[in-house]
Parts: C-alpha cells; structure tokens; sequence
C-alpha cells in the first residue's frame, strides 16, 4: 500500500515551516509523537533510573528499560542485554575499539566508511586493510576475498549503506565469508537503519551499531548491539557510577552486560523518544517505505541528471557513467557540478529554504578516492516527495546561473 505522505508529513511540525529538508542523513526530522513522549517523561515521570526507590525513579526505569525492550524487537537480538544505550553512533564504535581490538590486530573496512567507522579503530593502532569500490560506488568483493585470504583478520568494520554515494554493501555475504575466515564483523547501521529493516540473528552480525536521531528519534541516544558472549568479554568503557558490582579501596568489579557499558546516567529521556520514534515507525510496512524512498532516488537521479555539468558520484571526470535508474542505493545521493564548489551551491540554496549538506561528510578517504574535496549531498526521508525535488533541480540549475554570472538577477522561482 501506497504510503500517504502528505498525512505523514503533517506529523513533523517543523516541515509546516515550508522548509525543504534534503538533510537526512544527517540527521532526520522528529514526528510530534516523538517529541511528545519526551516532554510527557520529563513532565510526569522525570527520576534517575536503577537508584532510586520511589514510585517515579520506578516508572523511570521501567520506561527506560521497555526502550531497550523495544529495540531489542526492532533489530531482533536474542537478548534484552544485548542491547547497550549509549550517546550515539560514534561511542557504540568506540566501545567496541576499546574492548575487543588490540594493538596490530587486523580490520577490514571499506573505503566507503565514515571517519566514526575509521578513526576509533585507528586509535587502538590497530592494522588496517581497505575494500575499493568499482565504478559504480559498490564494493569490491574480490578485494575482500583477497585480504581474508593473506592477512589473519580480527574484525571486518563495514557500513550497511553508505552516507555519500547511498550504495549498500552486500551485508550477508560478506558476513559469511568473514565468519567463514574466522573473523568477527561489525555493522555500521547509521544509515541503514530508518531505510531499510535489520535482523541482527538472520544477518548473524556480531557487532551493529545506530544512533536515535536519524531514525527520527531525538538526539543523544545510540545503539550497540553486540553478541552477548561477546559483550561479557569485554572490558567497560567508561567507569563511574551504576556500571559496577562492587567498589573497593583497591579496585571494582563491573556490572553484567547492559550496564557494564551504560555508566553514569544513561540518556533516559532520549530513549524513551528512541522508543516512541520505532513505535511510530512500526505503522508502516517497510516494503513501503523502501518503495517510496526509491522512487525519491529514481526520479532525483533522472531529474538532476538532466542539469548541464552534473556529475552524480562516483562518477567522476565528467562522465556520467552510473546515474541509472538500476543502480542499488538507497537514502542519499551525491553529486558534483563542474566549475562551482558544493559550497557556494549549498549557501544558495539554503538561503531559499532547501536544507543540503555539502563537504566531505565525514568520508575524507573516500572523496580522495574520488580525487575531489568535497560534494553535495541530498538525502530523503520518508517524508520527501517528488515535487520536492523537482523544486530542487530546478533551484540547482537557477543557483548555477547565479554563481556562474549568466544571469545575477536571476531569482529561484519556486522557493522565492
Ligand atoms: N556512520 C555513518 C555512516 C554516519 O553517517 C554517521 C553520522 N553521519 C555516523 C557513523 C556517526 O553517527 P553519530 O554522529 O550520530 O554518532
């Protein structure tokens, strides 16, 4: 069943501003629900969680703990403990480094990573080996294959969709033939998680790891999942209060898993949003929402493929080799215009109400890969729409003008 976004669309109260936002994957916007449940904690439940003995520090932690239960069923762990809150993304990654990777151990990544995915495991000097693209932006499995085989590798670190060229790595199969090697495997699901749905026990992952707010839950909330023998393995990351069994003079024994990882105050109010933004999403049929986001993709790749010296990447030095509609990728798309910097367009276009990002996003090897500093980047949510971009490509080729001195009283029409 079709998805009907205007109804969707008028969840989001700040999407009633007129704003386009293209952001996405940067972070996405929050539906009133969402926001709600937060403001309905901190006004009749606010207490700290597993301390106090009061009717409210009660009700705060049995909410806080149905959120763990609620992502445990999102992502379909096998165990509630498997399920760690931290503050996003970035610290599930290094929770990780710092307790299953050694110095010299060996990690797979992929040149499509996100520095959160490459600089952690750099800081444990740790020895990394990196998976090329082809022409197309996807993975080079032989290249993958061929590291398996020479090297004893720890780890393969890899995103489950890439956050510039929206390419999806072949997740299961890689996970096999790491297994397979003897190697452990870790996703990072930032992206992947509000495009596409994730089965931590049917991928068989050991690691995975998402933060709430692009999945249209608040800020300050993430996930680690990892395999529970796994967990209970490793050292605590961060010591303080609430993560310990016992505190002596001389030393302290942590807690069991979750909690061994969830030290100080846990971020109980964004789990709660986190908690409201996956029941909100659970109304819709994934298939749906996939559907949709890729007609977004489809219709933006033929629509800004039409705009004079616009290069969707990877395709770079002027070809447009790979802007078809049968191109696996899902959630963003970047893209290049020769002879303007993805800044000054960005700066434009925002100043006409279209949220962009421009830069390297976060994946500076990749856009060396791609020998070009930085790009443009448009990114969909479930909310988008097609007239959206169609206003974009139409602010893009009108902007070009601008900054290219064709016509400087040129105005964007339709977001004037
Ligand atoms: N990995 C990927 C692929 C991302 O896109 C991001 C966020 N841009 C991160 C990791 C880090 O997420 P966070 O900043 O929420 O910790």
């Amino acid at each position: 069943m079709a998805l009907d976004i205007s109804a969707i669309r008028g969840q989001f109260p700040i999407l009633d501003s007129g704003l386009i936002y293209l952001d996405n994957a940067a972070t996405a916007q929050k539906p009133q629900i969402v926001i709600n449940a937060i403001k309905e904690f901190y006004e009749t439940k606010n207490a700290n969680v597993h301390r106090g003995m009061h009717g409210l520090a009660e009700q705060a932690t049995v909410a806080y703990e149905n959120a763990r239960i609620a992502v445990q069923k999102f992502i379909n762990s096998a165990h509630t403990e498997e399920i760690i809150f931290t503050k996003g993304c970035t610290e599930s990654i290094n929770i990780v480094a710092n307790g299953f990777i050694h110095p010299d151990d060996h990690i797979i990544l992929s040149i499509l990573e996100h520095h959160s995915n490459i600089v952690p495991w750099m800081t444990k000097k740790a020895e990394l080996h990196w998976i090329d693209i082809d022409d197309a932006g996807n993975l080079n499995i032989k290249d993958f294959e061929k590291i398996l085989t020479k090297e004893k590798i720890k780890l393969v670190a890899i995103t489950g969709q890439s956050n510039v060229l929206g390419t999806r790595p072949p997740l299961k199969d890689i996970i096999q033939k790491a297994h397979a090697a003897g190697a452990r495997v870790f996703v990072d699901a930032a992206q992947l998680i509000a495009h596409h749905q994730i089965n931590v026990q049917e991928l068989d992952c050991d690691f995975l790891s998402f933060s709430g707010h692009k999945l249209y839950g608040p800020t300050g909330v993430g996930v680690l999942y990892g395999k529970r023998e796994l967990l209970e393995k490793m050292p605590p990351f961060i010591g303080g209060g609430m993560m310990i069994k016992e505190v002596t003079l001389t030393g302290f024994t942590p807690a069991d898993i979750p909690q061994k990882f969830e030290g100080g105050t846990p971020p109980i109010a964004q789990a709660i949003g986190l908690n409201a933004a996956i029941d909100w999403l659970a109304q819709f049929n994934w298939k749906d929402v996939e559907e949709h986001e890729h007609n977004l993709i489809n219709h933006a790749i033929q629509t800004m493929n039409q705009i004079d010296g616009l290069i969707i990447l990877p395709s770079c030095h002027g070809e447009k080799k790979i802007a078809q509609d049968d191109t696996e990728r899902s959630g963003c798309l970047s893209f290049i215009i020769e002879g303007i910097h993805p800044h000054d367009l960005t700066d434009i276009l925002g100043e006409h109400g279209i949220c962009l990002r421009a830069g390297h996003h976060c994946t500076m090897p990749l856009h060396k890969r791609l020998e070009i500093p930085a790009s443009t980047r448009v990114s969909f949510g479930i909310y988008n729409t097609k007239e959206e971009i169609d206003i974009l490509s139409d602010a893009i080729e009108r902007a070009r003008h601008i900054i290219q001195g064709n016509s400087k009283s040129y105005k964007l029409k339709a977001i004037s």
